[in-house]
């Protein structure tokens, strides 16, 4: 399969090119045309280095607004490097579109991310303590997010994480999409699931 063959814009195939990815991944071949064609809840089961960021990067990006007046989308993992990592893979794939992308984690200066955050952005990336403490401040609003992607989300739960997601999922809309991608899919993953999502596709590779 090629990547000219998912759907994806010229505009994104130009970034691809770019970055030398000649083909698709197996889990990028499943989840990018799902994602572009239908609006459907996801658990995808993906190890880390399958190409799982682009996989849901690139749809992400192709669906999203310029100028939308609000936060679109909020991509939750639970680390500092892996947020700096997807914000750098999804500058590196949006290539002319003009989003704002933030990476949003602990350790950081809060006074810094608020400015920033003040400023308007379209793709928030974040570690899950901080972004909820800047939902208790009223920095972060995510009632108008159209994706919601929980990355590593069995890391995310065996880090602890697991009350801030589901507090920072209350201050989401119930219409949005949520993507899950984890490595394993531990009952406590499918509980997630049905408490959260309507219907939703699975896909392991
Ligand atoms: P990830 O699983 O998203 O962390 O990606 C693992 C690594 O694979 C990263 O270094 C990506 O840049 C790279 N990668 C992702 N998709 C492709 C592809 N289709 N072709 C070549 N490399 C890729």
């Amino acid at each position: 399969e090629k990547f000219a063959n998912l759907g994806i814009s010229e505009n994104v195939l130009k970034s691809l090119l770019k970055k030398g990815y000649e083909e698709p991944t197996p889990i990028q071949e499943l989840v990018i045309p799902l994602m572009l064609k239908t609006n459907t809840d996801l658990i995808a089961q993906a190890q880390t280095g399958t190409g799982k960021t682009a996989s849901f990067g690139i749809p992400l990006i192709e669906k999203i607004e310029e100028k939308a007046q609000h936060t679109q989308c909020l991509i939750l993992t639970p680390t500092r490097e892996l947020a700096l990592q997807i914000s750098q893979e999804l500058n590196s794939l949006k290539g002319i579109k003009k989003l704002k992308i933030l990476p949003i984690y602990g350790g950081q200066s809060i006074d810094l991310q608020i400015s920033k955050l003040k400023g308007g952005v379209d793709i928030i990336v974040g570690t899950p303590g901080r972004i909820l403490d800047h939902i208790q401040r009223k920095t972060i609003n995510l009632s108008n997010i159209s994706d919601m992607v929980l990355d590593e989300a069995d890391e995310m739960l065996n880090m602890g994480f697991i009350d801030d997601v589901e507090e920072i999922l209350q201050h989401t809309n119930d219409n949005k999409r949520l993507l899950m991608f984890s490595a394993t899919i531990p009952q406590q993953i499918i509980s997630i699931a049905k408490k959260h999502m309507k219907k939703y596709e699975i896909i392991k590779t």
